[in-house]
């Protein structure tokens, strides 16, 4: 079996130190456990322990577990992986979250099949901060843009902006490139915009996106351990 209660506590630990150790409350990150490649029964067991939001890369995997979970009512579902155009309506229809919106096409799919009787999907745009060609994500250059089509978006609640840096063990550029996303919310901010979330930091760089204001950490390894099973559909 795996320890995902002792993973869970460890991962919490470190989420409550690092707020601390940058004078925020630690209630206001929020840790989404990424369980992508996890079967069903491992998203059950870090729910006994508590874990209510759980975050997903690939459709057809996630709408199987959502429905082996829906006796689970209060799970918050999180999309976060790349998205076709094709696969919104499911996405539209399933989740609460998602945090990989890169393109207004993308957007406009996603509100317009928004179920009429569920709240307004959440989201975030994805910014490609490092400006690695080979990513997902927005440039920082087309940013505002992007934003200012999204907000008028009656389907979607916009909330903030997802990154994903590049890989580095060097702290400091960690926490550079989160730095980055956190300033480029703050100009939207100043701009109008009242976006309240930072969605930055997972298992090897938590600590340092919290340092740099992350609103939702999302962390898979570091609770589930290492994925087997190859990223597929
Ligand atoms: C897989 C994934 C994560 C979790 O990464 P870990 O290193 O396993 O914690 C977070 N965010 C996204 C977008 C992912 O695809």
């Amino acid at each position: 079996m795996h320890k995902i209660d002792d993973q869970l506590v460890k991962v919490t630990a470190r989420i409550h130190q690092a707020a601390t150790a940058a004078g925020r409350n630690p209630q206001t990150v929020q840790l989404i456990a990424v369980s992508k490649t996890q079967p069903a029964q491992a998203l059950r067991d870090a729910y006994t322990w508590g874990q209510r939001a759980f975050g997903e890369n690939y459709l057809q995997e996630a709408l199987e577990k959502q429905a082996q979970l829906a006796d689970l009512a209060d799970v918050s579902w999180h999309f976060i992986g790349p998205i076709q155009s094709n696969k919104t309506r499911p996405i539209a229809e399933h989740f609460d979250w998602v945090h990989s919106v890169d393109r207004l096409k993308i957007a406009q799919r996603l509100h317009e099949q928004r179920p009429a009787g569920q709240p307004p999907l959440n989201i975030c745009v994805q910014v490609n901060i490092d400006d690695e060609t080979t990513k997902s994500g927005i440039s920082l250059a087309e940013l505002p843009a992007l934003v200012a089509a999204i907000a008028h978006l009656t389907g979607l609640r916009l909330r903030g902006l997802m990154a994903i840096p590049a890989a580095t063990n060097d702290a400091a550029q960690q926490r550079a490139a989160f730095a980055k996303l956190r300033f480029a919310l703050e100009q939207l901010n100043q701009q109008g915009y009242a976006l309240d979330c930072l969605s930055m930091g997972m298992s090897g760089d938590l600590e340092a996106a919290i340092a740099e204001g992350a609103t939702h950490v999302r962390v898979g390894t570091d609770i589930f351990g290492a994925r087997t099973k190859p990223a597929s559909n």
